[in-house]
């Protein structure tokens, strides 16, 4: 090998390293806003429903703020959680106002969706009666007298 082909090749090599070194330094820039994981504390791509390291899963959780489960706290750790009068549902409210099944909320990819099932008196959220709403940070649900906060994790 004659010594400008290896100029030419150790230059190409320092290209190749400066490009890498780019869109490292980008990459670190924009996970800024990732979240890390509570398990093993490394960043979590904002696709990811679980960590792809140590398995650990963000618990969504209500915290009830008014109601008869005031001042307690529901992990939303099933797929399905339910909220009515009569036994049976995951979250049983002696309320007069709330219907025997009254709402559920369901994972969906990573989300929490709430969904009337079919109750008297409606399912509310921030003030304003819903059908059925994916659920964001502070959401504020009301179920008959009850009123719960949505805490993603
Ligand atoms: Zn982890």
């Amino acid at each position: 090998m004659s010594t400008s082909a290896l100029i030419v090749l150790i230059v190409v090599v320092a290209l190749v390293l400066l490009g890498i070194l780019v869109i490292v330094a980008r990459s670190n820039a924009t996970s800024a806003h990732q979240k890390l994981c509570g398990g093993c504390r490394r960043v979590m791509l904002p696709v990811w429903t679980r960590c792809l390291f140590c398995g650990w899963a963000p618990v969504a959780r209500l915290e009830f703020i008014l109601g008869p489960m005031a001042n307690q706290t529901l992990p939303l750790s099933e797929e399905v959680t339910t909220i009515g009068s009569v036994a049976g549902n995951t979250v049983v409210l002696a309320d007069p106002a709330v219907s025997r099944k009254h709402a559920g909320i369901r994972k969906v990819n990573g989300e929490y969706e709430l969904a009337d099932l079919g109750s008297t008196n409606g399912v509310y959220v921030n003030g304003h009666k819903v059908p059925k709403k994916t659920l964001e940070p502070g959401d504020i649900i009301r179920v008959g007298n009850t009123e719960a906060v949505f805490k993603p994790e």
